[in-house]
Order: structure tokens, then C-alpha cells, then sequence
């Protein structure tokens, strides 16, 4: 589990500089909730958060129900986030959150792929479960990119009843952290619930 936490050495920001230029994503339009450019609290390190734009889950208690119209937020395209994503050398990684991710699956799975090749790793929330995801990705070939560019899947629902704010990167106890890296190779998940408490 040495590679939970990667600091951003001298050695890593030369790899990263190293990095073709031209790389980036293929341009797809995007409904997009918000963006944060730097963030602690949405993953581990230093990340870049796309917020996407609907939601079918509804959950009691949401912390963003203005994401949840599908006609609303504001439209952009992948290229238009990779662009503001390079801007910083300093992020261990990418966040996709919502809004519900797998709404928009293949778009998210371009930036995705873009910015594993440059060496940060993607953290995906979802209101679905791994189970669902998996049968979904039987069928769906953008939510079978979306799983496997994603390092860690924060999967399930918000549950209010099981609401614990001591939790890190969830809000209730039914969510939990995996780590999918091998997927679909393999279907093992480590589940980070207890590391990353
Ligand atoms: S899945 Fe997330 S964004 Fe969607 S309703 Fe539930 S808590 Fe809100």
C-alpha cells in the first residue's frame, strides 16, 4: 500500500514535464456541475475535481442537489477541463464526483485516460454500487472505460441513517473505498474503508 500517498518529488515533477505535449483528450461535449482546481478533501493529496451535472439517485440529505437537474449547470468540453487541469504540477490526481460520474462515463474516461498516462491517478465517486457498475459495464463500453481508468471507486448511494462524519472522502458508513486498479483483468477490489479512515 506504499503508493497510497505519492509525494510530488523533484524526481516525479521531471517525469511529469517529460510528458508528450500534445497529449489530451478527445473533444466531447460535457454538462458539468463545477470544478475545483485544488483539493484536499476529495481524495488523497493535492486533486483537480470535476463536478458533473445530473443525477438519477436523489439521496435524502444530498450535499449537492443543485447537481442533480440534468438540463442544468453549464456546458464545457473535456478539452476545455484537461486544459485547466495541466495548468498545475503540483496534483497527485483527478476526482470525478457529481452529479453522478457514470452519467457521463465516456467523456470522463477520455480525461481520465489523459491524465493516467501523465501519471496521476483517478478517483471515482458514484452513487451506484460495484456490483451495479460491474453488471453495468457488462453492456456499457463508456462505464467499462470510466472502471478502468479509476484507481480508487467510492461506490454507493448516500445514506443518511448511516451518516458519520468522521469518515474520510464518504459521508455514510454504506460507501466504500476500493481500490480497482487490476480491473477488469481482475475483479479484486481492496477496500481502502479502513486504511483511509
Ligand atoms: S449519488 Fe451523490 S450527487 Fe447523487 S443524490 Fe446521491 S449524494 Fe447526491
Amino acid at each position: 500500500m506504499s503508493s497510497i500517498y505519492t509525494p510530488l518529488t523533484a524526481e516525479r515533477l521531471a517525469a511529469l514535464s517529460e510528458k508528450d505535449p500534445a497529449l489530451k483528450p478527445a473533444e466531447m461535449p460535457i454538462r458539468l456541475y463545477g470544478i475545483v482546481r485544488e483539493s484536499i478533501v476529495d481524495g488523497p493529496g493535492l486533486r483537480f475535481v470535476v463536478f458533473v451535472q445530473g443525477c438519477p439517485h436523489h439521496c435524502p440529505g444530498c450535499h449537492n442537489p443543485e447537481s442533480h437537474d440534468p438540463e442544468g449547470g453549464f456546458m464545457t468540453t473535456t478539452t476545455r477541463i484537461w486544459e485547466n487541469l495541466i495548468k498545475n504540477p503540483s496534483l497527485r490526481g483527478v476526482t470525478f464526483s457529481g452529479g453522478e460520474p457514470f452519467l457521463w462515463a465516456k467523456e470522463l474516461a477520455e480525461v481520465g485516460r489523459c491524465a493516467r498516462e501523465r501519471g496521476l491517478d483517478v478517483m471515482t465517486y458514484s452513487g451506484w454500487t460495484w456490483e451495479e457498475l460491474l453488471k453495468m459495464a457488462e453492456t456499457d463500453a463508456g462505464v467499462r472505460s470510466l472502471l478502468s481508468v479509476t484507481r480508487y471507486l467510492v461506490d454507493g448511494p448516500f445514506v443518511q441513517a448511516e451518516r458519520d462524519l468522521s469518515l474520510r472522502f464518504r459521508g455514510s458508513r454504506n460507501q466504500h473505498i476500493r481500490d480497482i486498479d487490476h480491473w477488469p483483468a481482475s475483479d479484486e477490489a481492496v477496500l481502502l474503508d479502513d486504511i483511509w479512515k
